[in-house]
């Protein structure tokens, strides 16, 4: 509607509509006619909208302005940084439809011309672009993830009898897949190919497929899709082989003769016996990149993985208090439900105004409600936490008789966030060095597949991590995944505790623990280096004991 013109008052009822129908929980699809005019905002025309997007999946106010947009103008609202205001001008004066179109007018300096741009804002367009493209194709983990498992089943249909793997980027957990892979073992590796065909989901590139892989696309998904087919005997070396990245298959078991080398002989029968057989400890198919795991697995250093269940407790979360979508007993009562010990809530502090950051009164409030949910729901606990912004000089964001009220302080930074790598690591060093800092949130504030995170010196900040203690957050959201798990065994050999958080803004938001555990799987994280794997008691005594240790230190 900003982009045709249309009356601001109109688009401001649907603004405010919008805004009141994302506050509740409800589906809107279960609320009757009755139940929809009672929210707030919800007049006629929307209304009218909601019961039409029922039936149909669409309404007609929203079909005649998608027929006077061109798709490609659609594709530029995408675009980062760009509003209505700047697609309008980009498409009615220069004429551009299209991300290509854009592109070309960008790169010749057009764009820079035109009023209201400039050389500053034509540069970042150019950057975002590129990252649009050098994105196409690939899905967070979390979104392809329940499509993936489908397929499997799928498969597991069309060729009841035979072996089937998941193999390649998915089978390692990768944060993000760019094709999902499969391998059948078959008893003969004549006929049976064919039966693809059938499989309607996909549509097969036969030009880019071969005797043994067929390559294509899912349907209605731009998700690439490949099968590899061998025989049941060569099943397992293949799974493995297919399984791990190129990096792995060349590192050194023996001085000549790199894992590839070794997986070749075919002499084992099972994973398990292969790394037996060369006195390796087993090393989990998601570890399998080539980041020195054979190295540590000579010494038998890989130990055990963080399982979901060894998780107690839930750290750094939001509630309504903040901008998350449910209250703090809902938030506590379902965490107790789903089976954890403590519940550590922290919401933003009050620069982050337009996320509803918390002015100091309403912390009081809030360790009034903590004190007596509490009591209400013991031993299940409520730890007071906040999630207080980095400020640009890398100070937090409250006087330290105010930080000293929280049991723990998830530090973050959520503004400014264009900086070079020496100005983000000194602004997140001076945050670290603070000793009301209990755990470093998100540390590069990346958004996979969105935005590249601020640069940061990691080994440097890790060792700072190490040196005062400080727990670093892994953002279990699909979108985060932040702490890079590449750099979880540099930070558990420095000593540094890690915690998987994940920065839920509503209930259904635990759920995203899981992605956590695997970014931690991936990164070798253990049980006993995980923060929130600790019991209540003893998380209770580890906030208890740093606190007293800022008392001694400024004494
Ligand atoms: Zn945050
Ligand atoms: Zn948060």
């Amino acid at each position: 509607m900003e982009l045709h013109e249309e009356n601001s008052f109109k688009i401001r009822s649907y603004q405010s509509a919008l805004n009141s129908l994302e506050r509740g929980d409800q589906d809107l699809m279960d609320l009757s006619e009755d139940e929809l005019q009672k929210i707030p905002g919800v007049g006629k025309s929307i209304l009218e909208a909601i019961l039409s997007l029922k039936e149909t999946e669409t309404f007609p106010a929203l079909e005649e302005l998608l027929e006077k947009t061109p798709s490609g103008v659609l594709e530029i609202l995408q675009i980062k940084g760009l509003g209505p205001k700047k697609v309008k001008v980009l498409w009615q004066e220069i004429g551009i439809t299209s991300t290509h179109e854009l592109m070309e007018a960008c790169q010749s300096g057009k764009v820079a011309k035109t009023k209201g741009f400039g050389e500053k804002t034509q540069q970042t367009i150019i950057e975002n672009l590129e990252f649009k493209a050098s994105n196409e194709g690939k899905w967070l983990y979390a979104d392809v993830e329940a499509t993936i498992l489908t397929l499997t089943k799928e498969l597991e249909v069309l060729y009841q009898g035979s072996e089937i793997a998941i193999v390649a980027d998915f089978a390692r957990k990768m944060e993000i897949i760019s094709s999902a892979e499969w391998l059948i073992g078959m008893e003969s590796l004549f006929g049976g190919k064919e039966k693809l065909k059938n499989w309607k989901t996909i549509t097969w590139d036969m030009s880019a497929s071969g005797p043994f892989a067929w390559r294509g696309k899912v349907n209605d998904l731009d998700l690439m899709v490949t099968v590899h087919f061998c025989s049941k005997k060569e099943f397992l070396w293949k799974k493995i082989l297919l399984s791990s990245s190129p990096a792995f298959l060349g590192e050194l078991i023996t001085e000549k003769e790199n894992v590839g080398d070794l997986l070749n002989k075919k002499d084992y029968s099972s994973e398990e016996e292969f790394f037996k057989n060369h006195k390796l400890e087993f090393i989990p198919v998601e570890m399998r990149e080539g980041f020195g795991e054979v190295a540590l697995a000579k010494e038998h250093k890989i130990g055990v993985l963080l399982e979901d269940s060894d998780l107690k407790g839930i750290l750094h979360n939001h509630s309504t208090y903040s901008d998350g979508k449910h209250s703090l007993k809902q938030m506590a009562e379902y965490c107790r439900d789903l089976g954890y010990e403590y519940l550590g809530i922290s919401d933003h502090s009050r620069t982050a105004f337009y996320a509803g950051g918390l002015e100091v009164e309403r912390i009081i409030k809030q360790h009034q409600e903590i004190d007596e949910l509490n009591k209400e729901l013991a031993p299940f606990k409520i730890f007071k936490g906040i999630e207080s912004d980095i400020l640009p000089d890398g100070s937090l964001d409250y006087p330290d008789d105010v930080l000293e009220s929280f049991d723990f302080i998830v530090s973050s930074i959520h503004s400014i966030l264009n900086m070079d790598i020496k100005k983000a690591t000194n602004r997140l060093l001076t945050a670290i060095e603070n000793p009301y800092t209990t755990i470093l949130g998100h540390p590069t504030g990346r958004l996979l597949l969105r935005r590249a995170g601020y640069p940061i010196d990691h080994k440097t900040i890790i060792d700072a991590c190490a040196k005062n203690k400080v727990v670093i957050e892994i953002n279990a959201n699909p979108w985060r995944l932040d702490l890079d798990w590449r750099w979880v065994r540099y930070a558990m050999d420095q000593g540094v505790m890690l915690s998987i958080n994940p920065d839920a803004h509503e209930m259904d938001g635990y759920s995203d623990m899981k992605y956590g555990v695997l970014t931690g799987r991936k990164g070798g994280l253990t049980k006993d280096m995980t923060l929130n794997a600790l019991s209540r008691e003893e998380v209770d005594s580890y906030f208890s004991k740093r606190k007293a240790s800022i008392k001694s230190k400024s004494k």
